[in-house]
């Protein structure tokens, strides 16, 4: 793209001061699962490797190594087109108890050149620059330091990209487009560089569906969204949300690290009359809970309680709560719904609305660092281990729970006059957790 295209943004404006003070160090692993595979059998270095969740031929990579990769294999792949894209691939089925011992390991490793600040998924992490690392050159030193513990304490196989910049989002952003094995600062040159002509879409926590609110209201690259007013960009966000993007681009504060006022995420939904039946109550009430998920991931929230409800023509509401340990997986959140619904009269009682809502939220960053204390700390015991790798669920388990609620809910069925413009649909929601990247 050229330059010209966004000669009129002027970074050295005061606005943007905030830009030149270094405070955020992102690490994102490389092909984690796959890289932790190859470091422990040799023979798989250098050589395509995808990772699969169950041994079928049915199924898709959750993983896939820098050389597989190369060959276009990726997060997703079915098995079949990765052997079609890479004829040599080798398939790994995943050990999910070994890669948190290798994160483990590389937490420690880490750990001894600085404080890590945020484990946000099984692969990405972020520390703090303190004053002594705030300057560029000693902010780069720190990361080769990174680099080099986890080289000489994990393994060679173990390779990481970093992303340094004044906040986590533009850290994380610096650390996307240095893929792989980078080592990006964000400054103002290199946001002029390479965040003003990057489509907005790429920008982390901007979807599909956002991108396109975004395309309609003539915002396609960084530089058109660097351009809209903190008012314009809360009209696009339909609300504050907008506020703390404009804040985030110029260096501010990350929005998920902030206390917030957000008391439940959820959904009501008035039924056409073909849906009045208990199928279609139930499957109303699974794609609302659907939505509710997504969103709750998209705002880096667990949920500790779920609340159903239902309306009738003919008889007093239902009502049901259920409390839970923090959760954001789908599949488990589905588990809960599953186990509580059990409406009455869906068949009599003309059932007219449905409602589901996660209540209790805790941000993701302050409960991820908790478990991970957890797993330093009991080490060893299994259903700790199972209880975590269940709670990081991979893309391909959010895919395939997210089709059980589409099979489950017929497709005649209009969601879109929900109104959630914000968060994106299920289809092109957010990766979860555990994904890699
Ligand atoms: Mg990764």
């Amino acid at each position: 793209m050229d330059q010209a295209g966004h000669a009129d943004i002027d970074l050295t404006a005061p606005e943007f001061d905030r830009l030149d003070r270094l405070r955020a160090l992102f690490l994102d692993f490389d092909s984690f699962f796959a890289s932790c595979e190859q470091q422990r059998d040799p023979a798989l270095r250098g050589r395509p490797v995808g990772v699969i969740p169950v041994a079928t031929d049915h199924t898709c990579c959750i993983a896939a190594s820098a050389e597989a990769k190369r060959c276009g294999v990726k997060t997703g792949t079915p098995i079949s087109e990765a052997r079609r894209l890479c004829p040599g691939i080798v398939f790994i089925l995943a050990e999910h108890r070994v890669y948190i011992e290798f994160q483990q390991r590389a937490l420690e490793a880490i750990d001894r050149c600085a404080p890590v600040w945020g484990v946000h998924s099984i692969d990405e992490l972020s520390i703090k620059l303190c004053p002594r690392t705030r300057e560029p050159a000693a902010a780069v030193e720190l990361g080769r330091a990174i680099k080099a513990s986890l080289r000489e304490r994990v393994g060679e196989a173990i390779r990481c990209t970093i992303g340094i910049a004044s906040n986590r989002f533009l850290a994380k952003t610096a650390c996307n487009l240095g893929k792989p094995e980078g080592l990006v600062v964000m400054d103002k040159p290199a946001i002029r560089e390479r965040v003003l002509v990057l489509d907005a879409e790429k920008l982390t926590g901007i979807g599909e569906n956002m991108g396109r609110r975004l395309r309609a209201r003539g915002v396609a690259t960084g530089a058109d969204l660097y351009r809209l007013t903190e008012k314009e960009m809360k009209a696009a966000w339909e609300g504050i949300l907008g506020t703390m993007w404009w804040e985030q681009l110029r260096g501010g504060p990350d929005y998920y690290d902030r206390p917030t006022s957000r008391q439940s995420v959820g959904h009501q939904h008035i039924m056409a009359p073909e849906l009045r039946t208990p199928e279609g109550t139930r499957a109303v009430g699974v794609r609302l809970l659907t939505k509710a998920c997504v969103r709750l991931r998209d705002m880096r929230y667990h949920a500790t309680r779920m609340s159903v409800s239902v309306r009738y023509e003919r008889r007093p509401s239902w009502h049901v709560e259920a409390r839970f340990e923090p959760l954001r997986d789908s599949m488990e959140l589905q588990r809960i719904f599953a186990r509580v619904w059990d409406p009455p009269g869906l068949a009599t009682a003309g059932p007219k609305q449905v409602g589901v809502c996660l209540h209790g939220l805790a941000l993701s960053s302050s409960v991820e660092s908790s478990l991970f204390e957890t797993v330093r700390r009991a080490d060893g015991l299994s259903d700790t281990l199972d209880r975590i790798t269940r709670r990081f669920g991979y893309d391909a388990v959010y895919a395939g729970s997210m089709h059980t609620a589409k099979r489950a809910a017929p497709r005649r069925i209009a969601f879109g006059n929900i109104p959630d413009l914000r968060i994106p649909d299920a289809e092109t929601s957010p990766s979860g957790p555990g994904a890699e990247r």
